[in-house]
């Protein structure tokens, strides 16, 4: 290995003068985050050949022609794709955990040329051949949200944070959902815990949220804060700032990653949110909005119009991304994914390690995997749009920066955290996915008989004092 020692710590004659590193200008073609699809890239579908770009941007429009079932998507791409795929993909939804809604958006930016590797389709349309059996440990409400609601939909695990579930229904359905326990329509597969938006519900979560003095931050989730309508973002803002205790809040929606066009045509809905904004700014309490991108292409042109526009109008955005194999698991993704938020002035803060949800355990990556993709984008910008990988650990332990782990072993894929400030004395272990580890680990997953054993082995490890911890 090679040590480089500073030059302060050397001693004997004087160091030369140091030279000046300069680095030559990059050629701007080089900056491929600044490069952002443009023009009427939706008219390469057959049934969006005809649409006109006004049309195109209609936020009604987009939600009124979104993908619900195979043989509407089927339909609309008719003749990119060829029968087997279309096959897998009638499969796929028959055994899907999340109903199923893509907007026009996102299907245009799927390359249906190589459907199978292309992220955005991995995201949101299932295939049954590349479906794993889950994971054994793995639970419907893996992060046991349902446990920690003192009213229903509102989850407080957190001394001054709660997380409020205004609403079950999104623009569009993620196949990795965590909240598959309760978001979208019933399936096959799983029958949901309602949470619809209903404002005795709410009346009842304000009440809890002004008898408790120690929350000061709501997440207003669900579902998506791009379902509500106008009327509904004004009535829980005005409410939450009416509370003394309350000194920030966010509306989380995936809206500006899968249908930017209502920020730039629903005038009525970004009003709404803008007054609620600048009313908090008066108040003194922040309200800004949450969003979750995870692929560079799911933001274009018409992504940075719609951030341009909350930008001026003041708006604060914020992003996390799961992290998705096949779709942003490489530091190349990553790295182009983060800079290109930048350039669109939303500020990337989380990476989260994929939950353990139901159907989805070919979108997991390991641990370790996550940890790489870290290392090597650190540094690519400036900090503060640099985001930290978290696990969200599954029991109910909340978010722990993922390189804190107490014990990690990467042959059983197994990871131990501690939460002392959420769960004090708890231990909370994390499953990297079975097919990604090595021949051994994979044998003994194999083995019912093995599993509490490699359990009880890391939780015992993680107690093991070590050096610099
Ligand atoms: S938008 Fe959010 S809440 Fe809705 S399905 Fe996707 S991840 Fe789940």
């Amino acid at each position: 290995m090679n040590v480089v020692v500073p030059q302060r710590l050397t001693t004997g004659a004087a160091s030369p003068t140091p030279q000046v590193a300069s680095r030559p200008p990059v050629d701007p073609v080089t900056l491929v985050h600044t490069q952002l699809l443009d023009g009427p890239f939706w008219h390469k579908v057959p049934a969006y050949a005809q649409i006109s770009e006004a049309e195109f941007l209609d936020h009604k429009w987009q939600a009124r022609s979104s993908i619900t079932n195979p043989a509407k998507l089927l339909a609309t791409v008719a003749g990119l794709v060829p029968d087997e795929f279309f096959r897998d993909v009638e499969e796929g939804f028959k055994h899907a955990p999340m109903s199923i809604r893509v907007s026009p958006y996102l299907l245009s930016l799927i390359d249906w040329n190589r459907p199978y590797e292309d992220p955005l389709r991995i995201q949101f349309i299932p295939v049954a051949s590349r479906r794993l059996p889950d994971h054994p440990k793995l639970d419907l409400d893996s992060l046991h949200e349902r446990l920690d609601m003192p009213v229903p939909g509102l989850t407080h695990r957190y001394p001054d944070k709660a997380l409020f579930l205004a609403l079950d229904t999104c623009p569009v359905y993620c196949r990795f959902c965590t909240r598959s326990y309760a978001v979208g329509l019933d399936t096959e597969e799983v029958a949901k815990f309602q949470l619809r938006a209903n404002a005795a519900r709410w009346q009842e979560t304000f009440a809890y949220i002004a008898s408790r003095p120690e929350l000061e931050d709501i997440v207003v989730s669900g579902g998506d804060a791009f379902q509500l309508r106008a009327d509904q973002i004004t009535q829980i803002g005005e409410s939450l700032l009416a509370l003394p205790n309350i000194r920030r809040f966010r509306y989380a929606t995936k809206g500006p990653a899968v249908m930017p066009q209502k920020i730039l045509t629903d005038d009525a809905w970004l009003d709404a949110l803008c007054r609620i904004v600048d009313k908090g700014r008066a108040l003194h309490k922040e309200v800004a909005l949450h969003t979750h991108f995870n692929h560079p292409n799911e933001i274009t042109a018409i992504t940075k119009a719609a951030m341009d526009r909350l930008f001026e109008r003041g708006l604060t955005v914020r992003n996390q991304t799961v992290l998705v194999r096949g779709v942003n698991d490489t530091p190349e993704v990553m790295g182009l994914l983060l800079k290109r938020l930048g350039y669109v002035n939303v500020h990337p803060y989380y990476i989260y390690m994929h939950d353990l949800v139901r159907g989805v355990e070919d979108l997991r990556t390991t641990l370790e995997a996550g940890l790489r993709v870290e290392r090597h984008v650190r540094g690519l910008t400036a900090g503060f749009n640099t985001p930290h990988l978290v696990v969200d650990a599954p029991g109910g332990g909340g978010k722990r920066d993922a390189h804190s782990y107490e014990y990690y072993d990467r042959e059983t894929g197994l990871s131990v955290y501690t939460a002392p400030a959420v769960r004090p004395g708890q231990s909370f272990v994390y499953f990297d996915p079975i097919d990604q580890l090595p021949e051994r680990g994979r044998a003994r997953w194999a083995d019912p008989g093995e599993h509490q054993k490699m359990i009880d082995e890391a939780l015992a490890e993680a107690k093991v004092p070590r050096r610099g911890r």
